[in-house]
């Protein structure tokens, strides 16, 4: 069993689980060791890529971000590896960087579901997937909120 010292992940030799599951491994011989997510973060890689723009983004900072913390932190109880690995505010443009390129569209769908806007997606890199799940080709997401706040 290893334990991630970055986050308390902890991999069981099949998957990563949440250090909150209830089955959480307590006072065994744990591996120190480190998760990808945790690894991405040191690196400064990313799997996926959300760009967001729109005057939204300073006049609801707060809104959008505790959004976007919301949604990452409901797509890890199901999948403790799909995290928000890093956010770049630069005024009404921000970029995200997630740790899959699944998370980072699923980010855009709920950001337009929820505020407006508009969603494109461009793939870098079309064929060969053979995960669907998880490829590590970085893919990038665009969207662009309304023009006036609603
Ligand atoms: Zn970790």
């Amino acid at each position: 069993m290893k334990i991630c010292q970055s986050c308390g992940s902890y991999f069981d030799g099949k998957t990563w689980h949440d250090p909150k599951e209830a089955n959480a491994p307590k006072g065994r011989e744990l591996e120190r060791a480190i998760c990808p997510p945790c690894q991405m973060q040191k690196e400064g890689s990313f799997g996926g890529v959300l760009h967001m723009a729109g005057p939204i983004l300073r006049d609801r900072r707060e809104d959008v971000m505790s959004f976007l913390r919301l949604e990452e932190s409901h797509r890890r109880d199901s999948n403790p590896l799909s995290r928000i690995v890093r956010v770049e505010e630069n005024g009404d443009r921000w970029t995200v960087m997630t740790t899959s390129p699944h998370l980072a569209v699923h980010l855009g769908r709920h950001l337009k579901r929820k505020f407006g806007g508009r969603l494109r997606l461009h793939p870098d890199v079309t064929g060969h997937r053979n995960r669907r799940e998880e490829t590590n080709e970085a893919m990038s997401v665009n969207w662009e909120s309304p023009a006036e706040p609603s």
